[in-house]
Order: structure tokens, then C-alpha cells, then sequence
């Protein structure tokens, strides 16, 4: 299978490396609907669940390391809003932790898996643990959603990124006046937006919410 990683990441880091930054500018969050390609083999493909040419609403988040549990606690909150709004209303959140082949120090790891337990903690919600489903390079939480059917669909992810940063040298100037390296958030809310309207046409019976439906009153 071949597949072409979506352009996104790069891109916005290379925005963030175009100016010279402040720890004043901090966070800068960036986001974007992007298009991907993605050579599934036949087979694979299913409806508007899996399809080729797909859109992600892909953002990233800039921050200093002690912002991290404030923008994934305002997170949280943004993509409850978001799912309630679609009337999703059961959603379970994972803490995907430290894998069995990673890099980084297990301080590291403690540091970086407590960071996001405490953020969900702060936004009011409680999370379970994916014991080693964290990436190679820091863990994530993820967001699965129950439909009307009972089946969950992981849909929401943001994850702890300080390998891409460091990649792009990717840097700002701290109060002291030294270099500093960021860390970057990378967030989806909706995942892939085909799947997503998949999902919501099954669990609302194509009964859409009020907001979005295409004929919201019919008057006899
Ligand atoms: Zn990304």
C-alpha cells in the first residue's frame, strides 16, 4: 500500500519557521482542511467510510512545554462541543501510552503521559488508559464515539509531537532571550470528513440535527 502522508505537518511547521517567533506569540494554532491521497487497495474501499481522495481537518498547535495541559484541556472542550453539536453524545477518551519499542527517557514518558491525563482531567472529563498504543515518539489521546448502533469509531486524536520541531529546527526566543524549541499539538476533531458524514448519516437514520438538515420545517 502506498500511501502519501498528507502535506499538512511540514507545511505548517514551515509557516511557523518563516518569522522569527516570540514566547509572547505562543500558542500559534494553525489549521486547515486538508485533501489527502491514499492508494487503499479495492478491497479495502467501503462506501464513504474508506475512500481515496479524502479531507481531514488537520490543525497544529505551537506551543511552549507549559502550555501543553491548558491547549489540551481547551481542546477537549472544543471537540465535546463539536460532537454534541452532531448529537454525538457517548464519547470515551484514551490515553494511548508509551509503547514497547520508543524513543525518549521513561521521565519523558511519565512527564508526557501525565501532561495529557491531567488535561482531561482539567477539562472535567475522564479518560481510560490504550496501554502501549502511544506512537514511537510520545503519547495521545484518543476520542471514539458511540452511534445509535452501539459500535464506537475513533474519529478526534491530538498527539504530542517534540520530533518534528526539532527535524525543522523550529525554534522561539524565551523570556531570558535564549532559543527555544516548541512543542507541536497535532489535533483532528472530525478525522476524515467522508467517514465522519458516514458515521453521522447511520446514527441519525439521515435525520440530521436541526442545524445542518437540508429542510429543517415543512409547513402543510
Ligand atoms: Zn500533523
Amino acid at each position: 500500500q502506498i500511501a502519501l502522508k498528507p502535506l499538512n505537518c511540514p507545511a505548517h511547521l514551515e509557516i511557523f519557521n518563516q518569522g522569527l517567533r516570540s514566547y509572547k506569540d505562543l500558542p500559534i494554532r494553525m489549521a486547515e482542511f486538508g485533501c489527502c491521497h491514499r492508494n487503499e487497495s479495492s478491497g479495502s474501499l467501503h462506501g464513504i467510510m474508506r475512500v481515496r481522495n479524502f479531507v481531514q481537518d488537520d490543525a497544529h498547535i505551537f506551543c511552549t512545554e507549559e502550555q501543553i495541559k491548558d491547549e489540551v484541556a481547551k481542546f477537549c472542550k472544543l471537540l465535546m462541543e463539536v460532537y454534541q453539536d452532531f448529537d454525538f453524545h457517548e464519547v470515551s477518551i484514551k490515553l494511548s501510552t508509551r509503547p514497547a519499542v520508543r524513543s525518549g527517557t521513561d521521565e519523558f514518558w511519565d512527564k508526557a503521559e501525565s501532561v495529557l491525563g491531567q488535561a482531561v482531567e482539567l477539562a472535567g472529563y475522564k479518560y481510560d488508559i490504550l496501554p502501549g498504543e502511544g506512537a514511537f515518539y510520545a503519547p495521545k489521546l484518543e476520542f471514539h464515539l458511540k452511534d445509535a448502533i452501539g459500535r464506537t469509531w475513533q474519529c478526534g486524536t491530538i498527539q504530542l509531537d517534540y520530533i518534528l520541531p526539532e527535524r525543522f529546527k523550529a525554534c522561539y526566543i524565551s523570556h531570558d532571550g535564549s532559543k527555544k524549541q516548541p512543542v507541536m499539538l497535532h489535533r483532528v476533531i472530525l478525522g476524515t470528513f467522508e467517514r465522519f458524514i458516514g458515521i453521522l448519516i447511520e446514527n441519525c437514520a439521515g435525520k440530521f440535527p436541526l442545524w445542518l438538515s437540508p429542510v429543517q420545517v415543512a409547513i402543510c
